[in-house]
């Protein structure tokens, strides 16, 4: 399937001229897509909306998806359902840069949306990320992959 570019880069040009609590809300739903640099999600959902606050732009997401993992102990591929729920603040030019580490509204007034959703997206992983819960992993002399199949090593491999 053909990669598409750049289709969560946003114009919040207009918020500037906006009063202080001016917001709007967008809907997300993508059957497929594909965010820079490397997350390939399916069923994209959900809503993500912008503030006009003093300080700059307040983004407030709401997020589900399915994406592609690797199993954490056989590394075959998964799909992983993930949810993301995140506020990330953009500030005007550089005011209060140094004292607050956040994003700077763009110059341009777009907004790469795929940022901050592959971040949260990949943050929503859980630690234990298995093809299922009973996978036997490979083994670690050879690379067998055991749930489909044995080699001659000793696994006695406790994973609990
Ligand atoms: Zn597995
Ligand atoms: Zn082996």
């Amino acid at each position: 399937m053909e990669k598409i570019r750049h289709p969560l880069r946003t114009n919040v040009g207009y918020f500037l001229n906006k009063p202080i609590g001016f917001s709007r809300e967008f809907q997300v739903d993508f059957a497929q897509i594909f965010i820079e640099p490397d997350l390939n999600a399916t069923n994209l959902k959900g809503t993500f909306s912008f503030s006009r606050t003093r300080e700059g732009l307040l983004l407030q997401a709401d997020l589900e998806a399915d994406i592609d993992a690797n199993c954490n102990r056989c590394l075959e591929p998964i799909t992983v359902h993930v949810c993301a729920d995140f506020e990330e603040l953009y500030v005007f030019e550089t005011r209060m840069k140094e004292e607050l580490d956040e994003e700077e509204v763009p110059n341009d007034g777009y907004i790469e949306l795929g940022v901050p959703f592959r971040d949260y997206l990949l943050l929503g992983l859980p630690l234990a990320n298995t093809c299922s819960p009973d996978c036997r992993g490979i083994c670690l002399d050879c690379g067998q992959n055991l749930n489909t199949g044995t080699c001659e090593h000793n696994h006695g491999i406790d994973y609990s």
